[in-house]
Parts: structure tokens; C-alpha cells; sequence
């Protein structure tokens, strides 16, 4: 018996700068083959070793604001004074085609994203404490980096933890990478992400 193809979900992962986030991403996705990834477009610069249409599209304003008035955007925000965009057709077309999708993207990005898509799975990764928050954005110096800024921002993005469905230490980067895993798989068995009606007629 063939189960039912169902629709993709979005998994949102939001994390305060220099919480790992981009090191879960990696590993989640080395773990689970079927997970997708979004590749946001940015206007803030490579940092060294970042690829284009790997980690980021990188765009000139002028460019990014006419992706926005054609609409190509999923959801975008200001984040640390640059643009960062989630491209609408990718999403679109991956859900479509029933595979689940990672989305590494802020705490805008990811309200908007719920008002979207109710059914969207909002995981919020934090820091063990905000020294050690500190530390990692210190220990990082990118050049196109505001570190008092991102701190400042990193606070504003703790509040808005409130209303996530998960929240995970990131104390043992094993460890938040098993538990957001655990939370993927147990986010596709809910009754209502499946076709259980479609089931019972086979
Ligand atoms: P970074 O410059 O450190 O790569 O990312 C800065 C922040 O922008 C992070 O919180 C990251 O998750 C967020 N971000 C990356 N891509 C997007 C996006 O497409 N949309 C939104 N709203 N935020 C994003």
C-alpha cells in the first residue's frame, strides 16, 4: 500500500546571531536527506567562504527592492540595517512537491511567514546564557558585522521567543541538533499533515 503524497511543511528556525544556527541547519539537513533547504536572498555582503545560491543570494538594493514590488518574496525584513528575503517560488514549488523545508530566518520573517502559514513549525534556538551569546558574537568579527548591534538586537529577538511552538538550548550542538530532528518527525505524524482520509478509501 502507498501512502498518500501530502503537502510539504515549513520548519522556521530562528536563532540570535552566533547561536549555531547555521551549524544545525547543516547537520539537520546531513541527517534527514528529504529535508530541503531555502536559500534566502540578501543585500548585506558574502563573509568569507559564503557561496552565492549556497548560502545566500546576494543582491544590490536596487535589485532586491524590485524583487519585492514583483512579488517574488515569500516574506522579507530589515534585519541589522540589510534586506533578507525568503524567494516565494522555491517554498512554493518544494511544498508542492510534498518535501518539508528548512527556513533559517528571523523573528519577522517568521510572524510573517505564521499569518502565511498557520501550519508552519516555528523552533526558536537560544544561547545557554547572554555572556555566552557575547562571546560567539565577538569571537565571529566579520567585517560586515555590527557586534553591539547585533547584541542589542539579539534581546528584542529573545522577547518575540514567546510565541514559537519549540525552544531549544543550544548548550550541546548534538543535542539541539537530536532534539530539533525529534521534532520534525514527530510534526509530520500529526494526524492533520496526513491523508488519512485518502488512507482509509485504499
Ligand atoms: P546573517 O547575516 O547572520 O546570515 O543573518 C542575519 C539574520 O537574518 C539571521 O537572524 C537570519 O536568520 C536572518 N535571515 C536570513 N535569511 C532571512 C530571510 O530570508 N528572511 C528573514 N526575515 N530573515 C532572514
Amino acid at each position: 500500500m502507498t501512502v498518500p503524497m501530502r503537502n510539504g511543511m515549513l520548519v522556521i528556525l530562528s536563532a540570535p546571531s552566533g547561536t549555531g544556527k547555521s551549524t544545525i541547519c547543516r547537520k539537520l539537513l546531513a541527517r534527514r536527506a528529504e529535508l530541503r533547504c531555502s536559500v534566502s536572498a540578501t543585500t548585506r555582503r558574502p563573509r568569507p567562504g559564503e557561496r552565492e545560491g549556497k548560502h545566500y543570494f546576494f543582491l544590490d538594493a536596487a535589485e532586491f527592492k524590485r524583487r519585492i514590488a514583483r512579488g517574488e518574496f515569500l516574506e522579507w525584513a530589515l534585519v541589522h540595517d540589510h534586506y533578507y528575503g525568503t524567494p516565494r517560488r522555491f517554498i512554493e514549488s518544494a511544498v508542492g512537491g510534498g518535501a518539508d523545508v528548512l527556513l533559517a530566518i528571523d523573528v519577522q520573517g517568521a510572524a510573517a511567514i505564521r499569518r502565511k502559514r498557520g501550519d508552519s513549525v516555528l523552533i526558536f534556538v537560544v544561547p545557554p546564557s547572554l555572556r555566552t551569546l557575547r562571546r560567539r558574537i565577538a569571537a565571529r568579527r566579520a567585517p560586515d558585522d555590527d557586534v553591539a548591534k547585533r547584541l542589542a538586537d539579539s534581546r528584542q529577538e529573545l522577547e518575540a521567543a514567546k510565541s514559537y511552538d519549540y525552544l531549544v538550548v543550544n548548550d550541546d550542538l548534538d543535542r539541539a541538533v537530536r532534539e530539533i530532528d525529534c521534532i520534525i518527525t514527530a510534526e509530520r505524524l500529526r494526524v492533520e499533515r496526513q491523508r488519512l482520509e485518502e488512507l482509509i478509501a485504499v
